[in-house]
This record gives C-alpha cells, sequence and structure tokens, in this order.
C-alpha cells in the first residue's frame, strides 16, 4: 500500500533508528523494528495485511503513553524516530502527510519524566593528530562544552567524569581499536560512528553562527580539533531535535585540568552521590551538602562534588563567598528563602524553546522570575567577588516578569487549545468574545420575552440542541399566532420549532465566539512563548547564577550546621588536618559520638601512612575522612574539623579490597586488581590514594606480596611517591617503615578488657600488635563453643609455628618457615617471610661500617644492635 512505501522510505532515510509511525492514536512499528519493540518493551505483536503474503509484523504503543515507552527504550541505548501525521486525517486527501519530526536518543531525551537532578550528556569526540577533540551538550538544560583531550588517559578521564550516556565518535576514531576496546570497556553509553560529512568545516560555521561568535572570541581557536567536534554535535543536535535548539545559548570553552579527575569506582567508593548498597541519596555526601532550594543548584552542587577545582584561586573565591554568607546569617536566610519558590528554570526555557512549554509553565516561569529583584536586593549588600559577580550576572527580568503576569491567566488549564490561557485585561479581542460567550444566555432571555410580547404567544421558549442548534419552540395551540417572519425547521406531534434570521445571528455569534476566542488565546499565548523563546540567552545566564548562589548558600548553611571550618589551601602537598570528622558518619550515627582524627601527609617523611588494627576499628571510616575533607577543601567547601590545611590533590583514588568490595559478584580479584593497574599507571605524585585491604581477594602470600610491591611503588618517588593512605591487615607491611623513605605506620587504637576489646576509634602511631580477630568474633555474637574452639586451633597453631621455627633454626631450612608461618598468625608478629630483605640490609650495614674510625664500644654497640634485629625476628616466642 502506499502507505506501507512511505513507512519503508523513511525507514531507509533512518536505518539506525526505531521508527514510531503514527497512525491515528497510536504509533506503530513494523518488521524487525516491531520485534525488537515487542522483545523490549513486552508488547504484543501482532501483524498486518501488506499486500504480501505474509502479514507484516507490527506493534503499537499509544501517542499519549509515548513518553514512558521512548525513556525505557532509550534506557536500553536506542534511537527512535518519531514520524508524526502532519494533517488532520478527516481533512486528508489520499494518503495523510507523514514527517520524522524528531528522533529521540539516548544523549538527547528530554521530557517530563527524565531525573532532573543530574545532567544528561551526549559527548562527540573526534579522533586526529593523536589526540581528541572533545563537545559535551546536556539539551535538556542548554550546556555545550567544548575542549580537546591530549591523551586517550584525559578523554577517559572527561568520560568519567560526565558519564554520558551518548558518545558519537568519528571514523578514525572508530578505526583504531586500541581506543575503541578502551572505551568499550567503559560501560552505560550508546556509541554511534558519525558520517564523514559531520566533521566538515560548514557545521562548525553553522554552530559558531547559533552561537553567535567566531573561533577567536570563543576561545576556539586553541581548539581546532574540538571546534570540528562541536560542530558535528552540533549537527547531530539540529538533525535529531529538528528545531532552533535556542536552549543551547552559550558556548563554554574549558581546558582539561581545571577539575579533578575523580573516576567511576572512586566516586561510587567515597559515596559521593549515593550509597554504594542501597544506591540512595542519603547516606552519601551530597545528601550532607544538598540544601539547595532549586532543582539548577541542586544539579550544580551535584557537579561541584563531582568535579572538585584544583586552582587555588578559584578555590579560595568560592570559600571567600562560602564565608561571607556564613557570617551574614540574615542576608543568607533571605536568599535561601527566596529561592525556595524558584522552578528549574533551564528546564523551562528548554521546554519554552522546544514550543512544548504550556501555560502553567509559562506561570512557573513569571513566579520564579519575580524572586530574582528580591534575591538580587540581597546580593547587591555583598562584598566578596563571586557573589559580587553573580548579582551581576542575574537579570531581574522584570519585562518578562510582566509580560507573563499581564498576559497569562493566573490559573490556566493544562491543555492549550481550549481556552482560559489568557488574562482578562490583556487583549481586548479576548475580552469581547469572553463578554459574547457569557452574555450570550442573557440575549436569549432577552429575546425569548420580546417575542412573547410581540407575538403574544405566551409559552414560546428558546431552547438549544446540538443539532439545530437554537430555535423557538411553540406548542401546536399557539400555531394561530406564528408570525410571518419565522422560518419552520421541524415538526413535532405536539409542537413546532422555527427559526429567525436574528436568533441565526445570535446563534453564530455565541457559538462562534467560543471557536474563535480558544484560537485568538492559542495565537496569543504561542506569540508570548515566542517572545520569551527569544530571551532564552538572558534566562539561561540567570539560571546559572541562581544556581550558583543557591549551591553557595547550601554549602555555608551545611558549614554552619554541621560545624566546619573554613581550610586554608596549600600547593606543597601537604595535608594537615586537625581532629578531621566523616561528614556522613557524624551525621548518620548521631547517638554515638564520633571520634575525631589527625591527618599529617606531605611529600617527604609522610607520604605514605599503613594503617593496621582489627575488623571494625575504623580504619575505612578514617580513610575516606581524609578523601572527602580533601575533596570537599576543593570543592571550595568547609570541611568537617577544627582545623584543616589542604595541599591541592590532581586526583583521588579509592580502592577497596575485593571483600570490602560491595558491588562485587563477578570476579571480584580481577576487579581489584584492574583498578589497582589504573592507579599505578595514572597516579602522580600530586595525587591521593585510599587503598583498603588491597590484596584480600587471593591467597594470603600473593596477597600480602602483591600488597607489599604495591606500597614499594608507591612510596618510591622516582617511579610515582603520592600521598597513600593503605589499610592492611598484613601486619607485615609496617615493616616497611623501618626500610622504605616517606612510611609511617599507623594503627587505631583498641582497649583489652578481659576476654573484649573496646573500639578507642583513636588513631595513633605504630602498628597494631595483634589482630584481635576472636574478639571482634564474640563481638558480632559468634557462640562461645566456637569461639572456645578458635582459641584452642589459635594456639595449636602458635605452637606449631614454634615448632617448625626450632627445627628450622636447628637444621637451618628457611624455606621450612616460610611453609608452615601463616603471615597472619597473630602472636609472632613480626616480619618472617620476607627477611631477606632484611638479611640484604644488614649485609649492607656491616659492609658499611667504617671499622677504622670506630671506637671498641661503638662496634660493640652495633654488633649488638644487629644481633638484637635477627633475633627479634625470631619473636618473643624464644
Ligand atoms: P574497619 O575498616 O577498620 O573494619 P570501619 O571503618 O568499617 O572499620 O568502621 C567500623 C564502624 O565503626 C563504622 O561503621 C563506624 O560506624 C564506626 N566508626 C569508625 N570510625 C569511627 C569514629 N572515628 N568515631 C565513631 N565511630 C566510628
Ligand atoms: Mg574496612
Amino acid at each position: 500500500s502506499p502507505m506501507m512505501q512511505h513507512y519503508l522510505q523513511t525507514k531507509q532515510e533512518n536505518p539506525d533508528c526505531l521508527l514510531f509511525y503514527r497512525l491515528g492514536d497510536f504509533y506503530e512499528m513494523f518488521y524487525e523494528d516491531a520485534e525488537t519493540v515487542s522483545r523490549e518493551l513486552d508488547l504484543t505483536l501482532t501483524g498486518k495485511e501488506c499486500g504480501l503474503p505474509e502479514r507484516a509484523p507490527m506493534c503499537g504503543v499509544p501517542y499519549h503513553a509515548v513518553e514512558t515507552y521512548l525513556e525505557r527504550l532509550v534506557e536500553k541505548g536506542y534511537r527512535i524516530a518519531i514520524c508524526e501525521q502532519m494533517e488532520d486525517p478527516k481533512l486528508a486527501k489520499g494518503l495523510v502527510k507523514r514527517e520524522v519530526v524528531r528522533i529521540v536518543t539516548p544523549g538527547t531525551i528530554t521530557g517530563e519524566g527524565l531525573d532532573d537532578s543530574r545532567n544528561n550528556y551526549i559527548l562527540c569526540a573526534v579522533y586526529g593528530d593523536n589526540r581528541y577533540g572533545l563537545a559535551l551538550s546536556d539539551v535538556s538544560t542548554g550546556l555545550f562544552f567544548v575542549s580537546e583531550a591530549p591523551t586517550t588517559r584525559d578523554l577517559l578521564g572527561e568520560i568519567d567524569k560526565y558519564s554520558p550516556s551518548e558518545i558519537l565518535i568519528n571514523d578514525a576514531f572508530s578505526m583504531s581499536d586500541a581506543n575503541l576496546s578502551l572505551i568499550r570497556d567503559q560501560k552505560g553509553f550508546s556509541m554511534w560512528t558519525l558520517p564523514a560529512a559531520a566533521l566538515e568545516p560548514e557545521n562548525e560555521f553553522r554552530m559558531l553562527a547559533h552561537f553567535g561568535t567566531d573561533r577567536e572570541s570563543s576561545g576556539l581557536s586553541a581548539y581546532p580539533l574540538g571546534a570540528t567536534a562541536a560542530g558535528a554535535l552540533f549537527r547531530y543536535l539540529q538533525d535529531t531535535q529538528k528545531n532552533g535548539l535556542e536552549q543551547l545559548s552559550r558556548i563554554t570553552v574549558y581546558p582539561i585540568g581545571r577539575y579533578m579527575t575523580l573516576d567511576l569506582s572512586t566516586r561510587r567508593n567515597l559515596e559521593l552521590i549515593e550509597t554504594l548498597r542501597e544506591k540512595q541519596k542519603k547516606g552519601s555526601l551530597l545528601w550532607v551538602l544538598d540544601h539547595t532550594g532549586t532543582a539548577m543548584g541542586a544539579r550544580m552542587l551535584r557537579n561541584w562534588i563531582e568535579q572538585p577545582l584544583v586552582n587555588k584561586k578559584e578555590i579560595l573565591r568560592r570559600q571567600d563567598a562560602i564565608w561571607e554568607l556564613n557570617q551574614d546569617l540574615i542576608t543568607r536566610e533571605e536568599i535561601r528563602e527566596y529561592l525556595r519558590p524558584v522552578y528549574d528554570l533551564e528546564q523551562l526555557m528548554t521546554r519554552i524553546a522546544y514550543r512544548t512549554a504550556g501555560p502553567r509553565e509559562l506561570i512557573a516561569l513569571g513566579r520564579s522570575l519575580s524572586m530574582l529583584p528580591h534575591i538580587r536586593a540581597q546580593l547587591a549588600t555583598q562584598k566578596s567577588p563571586l557573589l559580587k559577580e553573580l548579582c551581576e550576572e542575574m537579570d531581574p527580568m522584570e519585562d518578562l516578569c510582566s509580560l507573563i503576569e499581564a498576559s497569562i491567566a493566573p490559573e490556566p488549564p493544562i491543555t492549550i487549545r481550549e481556552g482560559g490561557l489568557i488574562r482578562d485585561g490583556y487583549h481586548a479581542e479576548v475580552d469581547r468574545l469572553r463578554q459574547v460567550r457569557t452574555r450570550g444566555k442573557d440575549w436569549v432571555a432577552q429575546m425569548e420575552e420580546e417575542e412573547r410580547t410581540r407575538t403574544g404567544i405566551k409559552n414560546l421558549r428558546i431552547k438549544y440542541n446540538r443539532v439545530f442548534g437554537y430555535y423557538l419552540e411553540v406548542t401546536n395551540s399557539f400555531k394561530d399566532l406564528v408570525p410571518e417572519d419565522y422560518i419552520r425547521r421541524q415538526t413535532l406531534a405536539n409542537a413546532e420549532r422555527y427559526t429567525t434570521p436574528r436568533l441565526k445571528e445570535l446563534e453564530e455569534e455565541i457559538l462562534g465566539a467560543e471557536d474563535r476566542l480558544n484560537s485568538l488565546e492559542y495565537d496569543l499565548f504561542c506569540e508570548v512563548r515566542e517572545k520569551l523563546a527569544a530571551e532564552v540567552v538572558r534566562v539561561q545566564n540567570t539560571a546559572h547564577a541562581v544556581a550558583g548562589l543557591d549551591v553557595l548558600a547550601s554549602l555555608a548553611y551545611a558549614a554552619e550546621r554541621n560545624h566546619y571550618v573554613r581550610p586554608a589551601i596549600n600547593e606543597k602537598g601537604r595535608i594537615d588536618i586537625t581532629a578531621g570528622r566523616h561528614p556522613v558518619i557524624e551525621l548518620m550515627n548521631r547517638d554515638e559520638l564520633f571520634v575525631p582524627n589527625d591527618t599529617m601527609l606531605d611529600q617527604g617523611e609522610n607520604r605514605v601512612a599503613i594503617i593496621t588494627g582489627p575488623n571494625m576499628a575504623g580504619k575505612s571510616t578514617y580513610m575516606r575522612q581524609v578523601a572527602l575533607i580533601v575533596l570537599m577543601a576543593q570543592m571550595g567547601s568547609f570541611v568537617p574539623a577544627d582545623a584543616a590545611d589542604i595541599g591541592i590533590c590532581d586526583r583521588i583514588f579509592t580502592r577497596v579490597g575485593a571483600s570490602d568490595d560491595l558491588a562485587s559478584g563477578q570476579s571480584t580479584f580481577m576487579v581489584e586488581m584492574n583498578e589497582v593497574a589504573n592507579i599505578l599507571r595514572n597516579a602522580t605524585k600530586n595525587s591521593l590514594l585510599i587503598l583498603d585491604e588491597i590484596g584480600r581477594g587471593t591467597s594470603t602470600f600473593d596477597g600480602l606480596s602483591i600488597a607489599w610491591a604495591v606500597v614499594e611503588h608507591i612510596a618510591d618517588t622516582k617511579l610515582l611517591g603520592a600521598k597513600t593512605l593503605f589499610a592492611t591487615h598484613y601486619h607485615e607491611l609496617t615493616e616497611l617503615e623501618n626500610t622504605l623513605p616517606g612510611v609511617q605506620n599507623y594503627c587505631i587504637a583498641v582497649k583489652e578488657q578481659g576476654e573484649d576489646i573496646l573500639f578507642l576509634r583513636k588513631i595513633i602511631p605504630g602498628g597494631a600488635d595483634r589482630s584481635y580477630g576472636i574478639q571482634v568474633a564474640r563481638l558480632a555474637g559468634v557462640p562461645d563453643s566456637v569461639l572456645k574452639r578458635a582459641n584452642e586451633i589459635l594456639s595449636e597453631l602458635r605452637d606449631a609455628d614454634v615448632a617448625a621455627k626450632a627445627k628450622a633454626e636447628v637444621t637451618g631450612q628457611k624455606d621450612v618457615r616460610r611453609r608452615e608461618i601463616a603471615p597472619d598468625s597473630v602472636e609472632l608478629g613480626q616480619m618472617t617471610l620476607f627477611d631477606t630483605a632484611n638479611d640484604e640490609q644488614i649485609i649492607e650495614e656491616i659492609s658499611k661500617m667504617e671499622l677504622a674510625s670506630m671506637t671498641p664500644i661503638d662496634a660493640l654497640n652495633a654488633l649488638y644492635r644487629l644481633q638484637s634485629r635477627i633475633t627479634n625476628r625470631w619473636g618473643d616466642t624464644e
């Protein structure tokens, strides 16, 4: 059929998309699309006659519920072309005209059901000259960023940072296998290769023209490949959205390295946005800091958390603003009060730009804009440069506000075709038509009265029905009195119905008024919406300023409420925290007092802290607390501590050993090692590493060896030299304090009380001497009989160790010890596995001794020291 031909042709024009083809009240899919959609959405597959022997597979979704179906398909990575009826089928002659009006893709979907607490990004990466041009956009809120990544590592960093749901790449990119496999390892986005035409310079010019800028003034001249990517992305957005994209009002060109890079697993482990286990906001850093009043502010806060700054000046600028809002409590609370009624201006403007906004959204925009003068008045008194700048960026927009106020009815309906949109007094014709409509009834009553008098028909009535409209009704008994000018319409058993030219006129007036009113109101509404759409740039800039202010006020409020302190910021790599606290745990466990702890890390003596202590002592909490304090400081926020001096870190890495890794499931050890490899490749000496029980996922000896080698690598300034907190239950690692420069031992204090232990939660210098595994098991409620048996086994193992050692000593067989003494055996405490390293050191020390310059007593002392180091190694069992 002609329709199916049109369908197939449209499908051919959009080959990579599912085609939703509008037929009446449904969107229908055919052939493979029907099969795919019915499978993915659990819809029934039917068939349609298509002229061929076999019926075409078909399935459909009702048009009014299409958004949810689209969201589900897009989430699964599909692109969907929406083909609409472009004319009323009832009025169409022949085949109804249909066109693809937009293409919905994972990275460009807009709509009500979208999670407005986060940005939805599409990223375009163009590979060339061993570099990547990058362009990113969130069309639902109007963001457009451009940059260049000099290395693949930088590209992956950006992907990590923005978590785009859709990535576009060029041919050159897709042909480089190495790139592809790297990027494919990451999950959570769909990826498409752009056609060559997308990279034509013409697209870049179009994009520049759209933003009303040129390469020079936009800053793009420094990023030619970025400009190409931006052109390609812009073209793609035009092709899919098929509208003016007015909400994309400014282009932001940024250098990579403006923000700290946090990879996905670090963000997860630190529970920045949601908790690891329950995936909920409560219990995350965002939950602690989010006291924002607007959706824009909430999104921006999230961005600040996920993208801490690395530039001291920028950090201090935010700090100054927060400080001021912190001091001036009244101003801050006024501002927060005025922010609360402000709607999501960014999303509202996108809907206005897409011409999908209804009257209620215009009212919401108007109400929101009406808060701006109040907010500005509060801001005007502030002195910090950032707040001053926000005040300037904030356009009070009184003109738009009064336009909406004057034109749109205060409580309009949801629909836009049925009138009631326009405010009384805005337009003379609207007012007149409304009068006609309401007065219509009076006029009819009046005419009825007049006709009764004129004709003398006492029971003459003017009535209305849908078929005949208005008519005069005369019962048969008064038929004789009917005047000449009445025109008969209908004869009933006991009455006749008439009309008159005047009644006809009146009827047309009344009924016509309704129609004219509805379409006039619609036109006026569209006109207002057009005017607003033209102001997208102003509103978006203001929205940006509002969001910034909201975040600053929120951070100032959190700082006050939770007793945070303003940290000093240094560029010497020193992290010095006095009485630091974990921002989340201190709020989550309110009935338990949180024990504050100090931290001292630097690029010299205190590079690597090895932290030991029994399970449940608080090692993980302590390390995360340090990472979170550093991250908060680099956001510009105040921090949970009595005092802090934070050296700017370029990256924070956190790794959690397999058995602590809650997102586990597959080969956890492999995942863990992957992540360790990633850290060792990507960390620099300015990074902060949080390594929690690395090596736990494999056998003890393997695990210990790996952990040991990792610490050696990290501590070595020639190889890495990154600041590191390393929690481990391998007590053997405490040996490294003696052998590696920059390594310090810490442990979390516990107090023995008979058979029990008490967690003091205090971090102190030195290694833990015991694991207290059995005591912890007792705390956890393991039955006494089991504990008793465990104690027996423990002492048997201990005796076995002693026997093995004794034997080894006699026979000189070191390897016996190696096999039989578990490194974890608590009582030995000291290193037994890696004594060759120690031996070598002792030999080296002996060879370095300058015997000629030593007094006999010196020599004796040296000998004594060496001997005691050897005997110590054998433990205190001798
Ligand atoms: P570990 O990693 O040593 O096994 P965790 O860091 O998981 O121990 O801490 C165990 C529990 O102890 C946490 O759930 C937390 O509630 C509590 N805790 C940890 N540190 C502190 C502290 N400084 N003050 C109060 N409670 C703490
Ligand atoms: Mg732990």
